[in-house]
């Protein structure tokens, strides 16, 4: 009890070691928007939070509400704010033309709008209405579509209900189990 007390007594003396500066400090994710996200790199789907300030991402997390990942990320997802926020990151593409022996910087919404107009053009000269078997198939086999594991639960959405039910493509996959 003695020492207690002597303790009390000394902690009361002693000046409060924390300084303005550090009480000043607030994390950086406060005041943020957050959304919430699937870690885009495998099949386990991991929830993440992403932190926003002026339509810019600050920060991502793990969603500790999440009961698959329970707040927690891999080294893997952990760094998924630098895959998208890195300066390292490629946002051109490289092109080779047919008979090239270079390849070319283009922008990426070149390559798009490049790509679009391929899939089309072999669409509407491979589309199949009615297989020689006589059986109604809407497809194109002319076409086909392989996904990466940084594709999202959305991106896989979408991309199946185009290629498939819109575009009539039927070899779509993907290398993650999703
Ligand atoms: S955090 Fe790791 S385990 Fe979870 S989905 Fe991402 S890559 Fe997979």
């Amino acid at each position: 009890m003695r020492l207690l007390k002597l303790l009390k007594q000394h902690v009361g003396m002693v000046p409060n070691p924390i300084s303005d500066a550090t009480r000043e400090i607030r994390a950086r994710t406060r005041g943020a928007d957050v959304s919430i996200s699937v870690c885009p790199y495998c099949a386990v789907g991991c929830s993440q939070l992403v932190y926003s300030k002026n339509g810019r991402v600050i920060n991502i997390e793990g969603n500790d509400a999440s009961p698959i990942n329970g707040g927690t990320l891999c080294p893997k997802g952990a760094a998924t704010f630098g895959l998208l926020t890195s300066p390292a990151r490629v946002t051109t593409v490289k092109y080779r033309a047919p008979y090239g022996d270079r390849w070319e910087e283009r922008p990426l919404e070149w390559a798009m709008e490049r790509i679009a107009q391929r899939v089309k053009e072999t669409r509407d000269a491979h589309f199949e209405e009615i297989a020689v078997d006589g059986t109604i198939v809407n497809r194109t086999l002319a076409i086909g579509h392989l996904g990466g594991a940084t594709l999202d639960n959305e991106e896989n959405y979408l991309i199946k209900k185009l290629f498939t039910a819109g575009l009539g493509i039927v070899a779509v996959e993907n290398q993650a189990r999703i």
